[in-house]
């Protein structure tokens, strides 16, 4: 597919990418609805561009981020990994959870 992709023009090479994206997160949410795990969609702008410690906005020297408040250093994509996973586990704590909802004891 990406092979096609790239002999593309940017319009159609774009809305490509997006149904790759859109398949990839369906079977993502068929697995975790088959196996009752929660789902929770998180917003990914500037994941990669805040310390996980400390909330401050990251340096970078290539690919290696470091915190000039609190020393924190990391690889780019761990640091981006890492700020999803928080977002979502607050998301998840806050109740923004989406999927599956197990039957609840009605009484
Ligand atoms: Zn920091």
């Amino acid at each position: 597919m990406r092979d096609s992709i790239n002999k593309k023009d940017g319009g159609v090479r774009w809305k490509l990418t997006l149904f790759a994206y859109r398949r990839l997160q369906h079977a993502v949410i068929a697995k975790a609805v088959e196996y009752n795990v929660p789902v929770v969609f998180v917003d990914p702008r500037d994941t990669s561009n805040v310390c996980p410690m400390c909330g401050a906005r990251l340096n970078y020297i290539h690919r290696l981020a470091y915190c000039l408040r609190c020393g924190f250093i990391g690889d780019r994509d761990v640091v981006g990994a890492t700020n999803i996973w928080l977002r979502a586990l607050h998301a998840y704590v806050g109740g923004a959870r989406v999927t599956p909802k197990r039957p609840r004891n009605e009484q």
